[in-house]
């Protein structure tokens, strides 16, 4: 280095590039000078110091001539000078000014748009100071404006604003000026530049953006729902405000900033019961990606815990990763508690139904059993479980008594199908097997529409009442039969006596009259008045049979107006029971033209019954599959027609069977049809009967159709006097 200064090149070189190559030349006269001090100082011990500062000063100028080169013009600045770009081509407006603020340049762009021409921009800006441009600026931007320029003017700083700018039609959009000031190198400044862009089209975009997003924000603060949202691993991000206000949490702790007390805060809530398995739901939903569904009690702001059904979804991308998990809490406490309200109270029902002292069931529409209440279940012995299965028609039906099972089985069938109530007296199997008589009842469940919902239906056990009564009815007739026997025996004495006086003197008068034959010669003229003796006699004792016929012939007859068909009913239904225990069915068949007619209704009833009752007898002396009595009326000219039908035996002897004491039954008396016969002549009517082509009976009688008088009040004499009372 010492003993060639060549190396000194490179000082020359770095000189260079720090002094910029403006100095280059100032500076490398002096390095020069310093150098040939330095050669010619007494240190260096060279040889020919001329030729060798020549040598270094020629290098050191061209090395500093080839760094300005490289300094001062690049590529593109050289491609640059020589093309020169059109002012037309600068996208946007372009636009310079004094560093006071006034205009200097303004592009033809920027003349077009504020639709002003370049001479009217200068008058402008001549007659104005820095804020030429105001004019243009919307009225509620420019004192904004005006501040921010007159600060950049003070201050030097940049520019950067943004606000609406009239059009040449007078419409504003939003423009974003940039501008900087151009600087001397002492830093002061000579110019200011700048740009001015369109955005209008931008912030209109951006104000929809924040509209919607602020719609949405509403609506999720404003929905009557309790939302939240949590980050693809699980923390809480954002609770809507309704959930917020209902839980009470309070703001600061909702800032998604702090995740791990929003948290905390929001697991404070949870009802301490429930927080483990809350979590464990939330995890495992957390970890496999699938919705969360709980019940779960939370705390309401007032402190009541209250039932929620908390559900969540993730959202996913489009990769199928987790971006967020949205959630939702329904308050379901009210429903909770009516369900349970329900549900006590169902218990208590089924308490009561199972407590109360019958059998209740239910069944379908479609008379399909489905429930039994607890005693049906320990009174038949039926299982539940089968009962209730599949409503087993078949084990239904054998509770039933095989004697009542057609009827019941009918009339459920038609009560179904009318949709009407059904009561019916019965016997059920009990689960020991014994047949009880039962009360059933039941009821359809209409909706508003007036559909059959279900059918109720109750049984009450009075086998113990229908034997009682049974009994009773036994003991009544047992004590009617002694009645009988004994008005019966009563009337054959008085028969007896009244028949016996006549019948003896007849005897000793035709004993008398054949002596007076007998005697030799005959004593013609005893003969004769002993003769006449008989007759008288025989009359006197034919009287007594007249007399005893009339006292059944002279019916008491007070007149009441009779409907024959609402008789037949009141009857049928009186009687009803009565027979079911015979197992004999009833049934009548009326014609609804039959008039009122005049008769005495006690004593109708009384010749109904009897012809009911020999029908039911009838029937009880053969096997019968389906033991049936039919009462039918009708019209036959001026007569109404009441018959009798049954399926029973028929009549072995129609002559006869009218006449007193005629019997075929054991325990018979025989005077039944002989008295109704009295009392359908005293009617001025008829009884006939038949036996019928397939076997059974028909006893038919007849009654004129009277005027009903004016004082018939259709209320029968309650205790009319009866005839032949001793039948
Ligand atoms: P009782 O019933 O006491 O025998 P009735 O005068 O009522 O007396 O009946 C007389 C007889 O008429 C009966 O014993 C019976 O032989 C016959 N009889 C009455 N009604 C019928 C009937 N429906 N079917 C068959 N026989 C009958």
């Amino acid at each position: 280095m010492l003993s060639d200064p060549t190396a000194m090149l490179v000082t020359v070189a770095a000189t260079c590039l720090l002094a910029k190559c403006r100095h280059a030349i100032p500076t490398l006269l002096a390095i020069f000078f310093a150098t040939a001090c330095f050669l010619n100082s007494p240190f260096y011990d060279g040889v020919e110091p001329t030729e060798r500062l020549f040598g270094f000063g020629a290098s050191a100028i061209c090395l500093a001539m080839l760094m300005k080169l490289a300094n001062a013009k690049t590529l593109f600045d050289r491609v640059y000078e020589t093309v020169q770009p059109n002012i037309e081509d600068i996208p946007g407006f372009g636009w310079s000014a004094y560093a006071d603020g006034r205009l200097r340049f303004l592009n033809p762009k920027a003349l077009n748009y504020v639709g002003v021409t370049a001479a009217e921009m200068s008058a402008i800006s001549k007659i104005d100071n820095h804020s030429w441009w105001s004019k243009f600026v919307h009225p509620e931007d420019r004192d904004g404006c005006i501040d921010r320029w007159d600060h950049s003017l003070r201050t030097g700083e940049p520019i950067f604003e943004e606000q609406r700018v009239r059009r040449h039609d007078g419409t504003y959009r939003w423009m974003r000026d940039a501008a900087i000031a151009s600087r001397d190198e002492n830093g002061h400044i000579v110019a200011w530049f700048g740009t001015t862009v369109d955005i209008d089209d931008q912030r209109k975009a951006e104000a929809a953006l924040l509209d919607s997003q602020t719609q949405l924000q509403q609506m999720i603060d404003t929905v009557p729902a309790l939302i939240w949202c949590a980050t693809a691993e699980g923390q809480p991000s954002y609770i809507n405000t309704p959930l917020r206000i209902w839980t009470g949490i309070p703001l600061e702790s909702t800032k998604p900033g702090d995740s791990a007390q929003f948290a905390k805060a929001i697991m404070a809530t949870i009802h301490p019961e429930d927080r483990a398995i809350w979590k464990q739901s939330l995890e495992q939903a957390l970890n496999s990606g699938q919705a969360f569904a709980l019940r779960y009690r939370q705390r309401r702001h007032d402190g009541v815990y209250r039932w929620i059904d908390g559900k969540a979804e993730a959202l996913r991308g489009h990769d199928g990763s987790i971006i967020q998990w949205y959630g939702v809490c329904l308050d379901i406490n009210d429903q909770v508690e009516a369900t349970e309200a329900v549900r006590k109270s169902e218990n208590e029902l089924r308490l009561l139904i199972d407590t109360v002292p019958s059998l209740i069931w239910l069944m379908t529409p479609e008379g399909m059993p489905y429930y039994f209440n607890k005693r049906f279940v320990d009174w038949s012995g039926l299982s539940v479980a089968s009962a209730l299965l599949d409503g087993d028609k078949l084990k239904m039906v054998e509770f039933i008594h095989p004697e009542d099972r057609v009827a019941v089985d009918s009339a459920i069938k038609q009560t179904i199908a009318a949709g009407k109530p059904f009561s019916h007296k019965g016997r059920l199997r009990r689960k020991d097997g014994q047949y009880r008589w039962m009360q059933s009842r039941i009821e359809p469940l209409l909706n508003e529409d007036g559909e059959i919902i279900r059918w109720y239906g109750v049984n009450l056990d009075i086998d113990d009442e229908v034997r009682a009564q049974e009994a009773l009815r036994r003991s009544d007739e047992r004590l009617a039969r002694a009645l009988r026997a004994a008005s019966l025996s009563e009337l054959s004495v008085s028969i007896a006596h009244e028949l016996n006086q006549p019948l003896q003197a007849l005897v000793a008068n035709s004993h008398a009259f054949k002596r007076w034959l007998d005697a030799v010669p005959p004593n013609l003229d005893r003969a004769n008045r002993t003769a006449e003796w008989i007759v008288r006699d025989a009359d006197a004792a034919a009287q007594v049979v007249s007399r005893i016929r009339a006292l059944f012939g002279k019916a008491v007859f007070p007149k009441h107006k009779v409907d024959v068909n609402a008789l037949i009913t009141d009857l049928r239904d009186l009687i009803t029971d009565r027979l079911i225990a015979q197992a004999v069915k009833i049934e009548i068949d009326l014609d609804p033209h039959v008039p009122a007619t005049s008769a005495d209704r006690v004593q109708l009833e009384q010749v109904l019954l009897n012809l009911i009752r020999n029908a039911s007898e009838a029937m009880q002396e053969k096997t019968i599959e389906r033991q049936l009595v039919t009462i039918s009326s009708r019209v036959r000219g001026e007569m109404i027609e009441i018959e009798v039908r049954d399926r029973g035996t028929g009549i072995i002897d129609p002559d006869k069977i009218f006449e007193p004491f005629f019997t075929t039954k054991q325990d018979g008396m025989g005077m039944g049809l002989a008295i109704c016969h009295s009392i359908i002549e005293a009617h001025q009517g008829q009884l006939r009967a038949e036996t019928l082509p397939g076997g059974g009976a028909a006893v038919t009688f007849s009654l004129p159709i009277r005027p009903i008088e004016a004082n018939d009040s259709g209320n029968p004499d309650p205790w009319p006097e009866r005839v032949a009372a001793s039948a």
